[in-house]
């Protein structure tokens, strides 16, 4: 029963750390450009790196630059577009594409589909496409009939619904796959895996996390295959503060540098 996941354990292993963000690192606003990470939530992330030795991976429906930009100065491990692109530890890309004339088809569609709905816009990343629809919310269940409607031709396209969103990006990525394709590479390889998300694409990484024996951590209310539960995002940094506090007693000759702190280099 989801209603009785407990908190998570306060852990003191070197886990693999990986975080969604929208609604697990920075709380849910209107307008995704409204989203923000704050300083001292940066800086406990800043120490998770360190302490983690770079085991720390955002993977997010948002694309790689908006990631970037959201908690620079840190350069993480990332996960863009529910894993479409990624971009490992070493900063090397691997992305999906779709073929550019179907890019051109559905945003003309899409472009139309929101112009029928007012209160929705169009998000357009890279090799995916968003449909948001937190300003027409009433209006939801027929905003993802109609897109479901425009994917529906083509098998080489999936939906990805979300909260008031639904997406169109290209099958067989998941943020599931991408987290497991983190752990075969280091600094992930070899240590068990932690996920920390609040919506829907998030299940599938909670299923690899399971799977593998890690801590899988739902943030908020709702069904899920997650066998944790935070009630918020101040809830997840709450226990992650001491969760980093914790696994820094636990090393030694360990430095922990909250100002001036640079971003991990390649050579990690
Ligand atoms: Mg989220």
């Amino acid at each position: 029963m989801a209603d009785v996941l407990s908190v998570p354990p306060l852990i003191s292993e070197p886990y693999g750390f990986f975080f969604d963000f929208d609604g697990t690192l920075a709380e849910l606003q209107p307008l995704p450009d409204q989203v923000a990470l704050l300083t001292e939530r940066r800086r406990l992330l800043a120490r998770l790196q360190i302490i983690s030795e770079g085991a720390v991976a955002l993977i997010s429906g948002r694309s790689l630059a908006e990631l970037d930009t959201l908690t620079a100065p840190l350069c993480f491990a990332l996960g863009g577009v529910h894993g479409a692109e990624r971009r490992d530890i070493n900063g090397q890309l691997s992305t999906v594409t779709l073929p550019p004339p179907l890019m051109v088809q559905l945003r003309a569609q899409l472009q139309a589909l929101c112009l029928r709905f007012p209160g929705t816009f169009l998000e357009e990343k890279g090799m995916a496409f968003a449909v948001h629809y937190r300003g027409a919310e009433q209006a939801g269940p027929a905003v993802y009939q109609a897109t479901a409607a425009i994917a529906q031709p083509h098998p080489e396209l999936a939906l990805q619904p979300g909260k008031c969103v639904v997406e169109i990006r290209p099958a067989g990525v998941s943020k599931g796959h991408a987290l497991a394709q983190f752990l075969t590479e280091p600094p992930f390889k070899g240590r068990r895996p932690l996920f920390i998300g609040d919506d829907i694409t998030d299940e599938s990484a909670f299923e690899v996390v399971n799977q593998r024996g890690g801590i899988s951590i739902k943030v908020g209310e709702g069904d899920t295959l997650a066998h944790y539960r935070l009630n918020s995002v101040t809830a997840v940094y709450l226990w992650l503060a001491r969760v980093v506090t914790r696994l820094e007693k636990a090393s030694t000759g360990v430095t922990v540098k909250g100002v001036g702190y640079e971003p991990f280099s390649g050579s990690l």
